[in-house]
């Protein structure tokens, strides 16, 4: 397949997109390098969606062991010991075991790694160190970076990169900032045991979501002891001692804690690509621009991921590599399709969502019927713990299909994938309701909504 070049394609970033990306075009033949300045896996591997479900597993044992009591297993609180440091231990050595296994995949793939910042010299040249790659085409996948505001004493904030490693917990933290990175982490906190505030500056966290699952979502965190103050604004830290920081809020007032943790946005990582040398454009928010083909204004150039701002999650990273791999090297005209997109946040509880909200469909759709339900799990009925679940379809009343489906509660996530599958084959209320149930669970709730709560 190469024209003189060295390689059919080069791929710039070794994370969930440009991994899948080499692997699958070098299985349809082509000639792959790939190149990468940090571990192997990017984000989701070593600071994302890995470590943080880890560290979300850890946060839920406190609560499994207090609940243990109405099961008859009593361990008194003063015997709980939770040991950070092994907890961080465990958690690096499997990320490490992982970083292994994206080599290996890279190499049994055929695909060749160069190790170091890549940056562009031309349209069909990649540069590492002192090596240049020449390339019929190259693929940028280089995600995307934590965003902090230019507050007075933004040196003492950190986000979520080095949250994963920290010498010790605090006792007190603040996370500022109201999407679900901020979410995850006040409730991973909050569940170890730390005094967690968080500070928004909307009037409820959770944009984008339907709107009954951010105000359920945030009755259910202020249940698990998380201290919620929206419409509001950190303005300055001030550092007082090691493990001692001064945070002054928009209202004046002053909170004392011992981390500040910022989960305020990302923003496109092209730092020293050198975009210019061949001709690769960006649009107003930084984001390269692509077509439908993911094709760059550069005809050579190709662009995936976080790094072109399609929804910043793993699978959306992997089906743009699938789609773009048999593009170039297969037979497939194929586009991406963003609709339908199953996503969970690992809040506690959990929310696991797919398709429109409320709000969308009743733009969409000319009239929608909403089923709602919220009740108290069977597990709890012995604990004694006030946590509710909340679900809800959303109908086209015109096509009776279900538009949208949300949840808020234990498992979401797992429980929305199948639902996932049903919303994407088109699936109307009517086989929802012809669907018989698995009893006793909560996701029989689904399929048992009957009464219309709203139009
Ligand atoms: P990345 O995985 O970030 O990979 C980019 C790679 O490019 C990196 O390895 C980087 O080092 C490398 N790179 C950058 N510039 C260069 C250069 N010049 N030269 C060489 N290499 C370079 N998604 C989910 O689906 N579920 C989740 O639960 C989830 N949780 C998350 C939690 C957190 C805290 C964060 C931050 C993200 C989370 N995400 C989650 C999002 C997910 O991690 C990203 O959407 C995904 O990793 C994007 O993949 P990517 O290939 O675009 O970029």
């Amino acid at each position: 397949m190469t024209s003189g070049n060295e390689y059919d394609l080069v791929v710039i970033g070794a994370g969930s997109g440009g991994v899948r990306l080499a692997r699958t075009s070098a299985a349809m033949g082509a000639k792959v390098a790939i190149v990468e300045s940090a571990d192997l896996g990017g984000t989701c591997v070593n600071v994302g969606c890995v470590p943080k479900k880890l560290f979300v597993y850890a946060s839920h044992v406190r609560e499994e062991i207090e609940d243990g009591a109405g099961y008859g297993f009593q361990v008194p609180p003063e015997q709980v010991g939770f040991d950070w440091p092994t907890l961080l231990a465990n958690k690096n050595r499997e990320i490490e075991r992982l970083n292994g296994i994206y080599g290996r995949l890279l190499d049994n793939a055929n695909v060749t790694l160069f190790r170091g910042q890549a940056c562009l010299e031309s349209s069909q040249c990649v540069g590492v160190g002192d090596t240049s790659l020449t390339a019929d085409r190259i693929a940028i996948a280089t995600g995307s970076w934590p965003w902090i505001p230019d507050i007075p004493g933004k040196e003492h904030l950190l986000s979520s990169n080095e949250m994963f490693y920290l010498d010790q917990l605090p006792g007190e933290a603040v996370v500022w900032g109201g999407g679900y990175i901020a979410v995850e982490f006040a409730g991973i906190l909050a569940g170890l045991g730390v005094d967690t505030t968080l500070i928004y500056r909307g009037d409820l966290f959770l944009r984008g979501f339907d709107s009954d699952v951010r105000s359920f979502v945030a009755d259910e965190v202020r249940k698990k002891g998380v201290n919620l103050r929206f419409e509001t604004n950190i303005e300055a830290v001030s550092r007082v001692s090691e493990q001692h920081f001064e945070v002054t809020l928009n209202d004046g007032s002053v909170l004392h804690t011992g981390l500040v943790m910022a989960a305020t946005g990302r923003r496109p990582l092209t730092d020293g690509l050198n975009l210019e040398a061949a001709g690769v454009e960006l649009d107003s928010k930084g984001y390269i621009q692509t077509d439908n083909h993911f094709c760059t204004s550069s005809p050579s150039v190709y662009a995936l991921g976080d790094v072109i701002g399609t929804p910043q999650l793993t699978p959306v990273a992997l089906a743009q590599a699938m789609t773009l791999s048999r593009h170039l090297f297969g037979d497939a005209e194929g586009q991406m399709d963003y609709r339908n997109i199953p996503t969970a946040v690992f809040c506690q509880p959990n929310i696991g969502t797919v398709g429109l909200t409320e709000e969308e469909a009743r733009e969409e759709c000319a009239a929608v019927r909403i089923y709602r339900t919220d009740f108290k799990p069977m597990k709890h009925t012995l604990t004694g713990r006030e946590e509710r679940t909340f679900m809800k379809l959303v109908v086209d009343d015109e096509s009776d299909r279900v538009v949208g489906a949300h949840m808020v509660g234990p498992e979401a996530g797992e429980m929305m994938q199948g639902i996932g599958v049903a919303l994407k084959a088109g699936a109307t209320k009517a086989t929802f309701d012809e669907t018989v149930g698995i009893h006793p669970t909560s996701a029989e709730e689904f399929v048992t909504m009957r009464e219309v709560s709203s139009r």
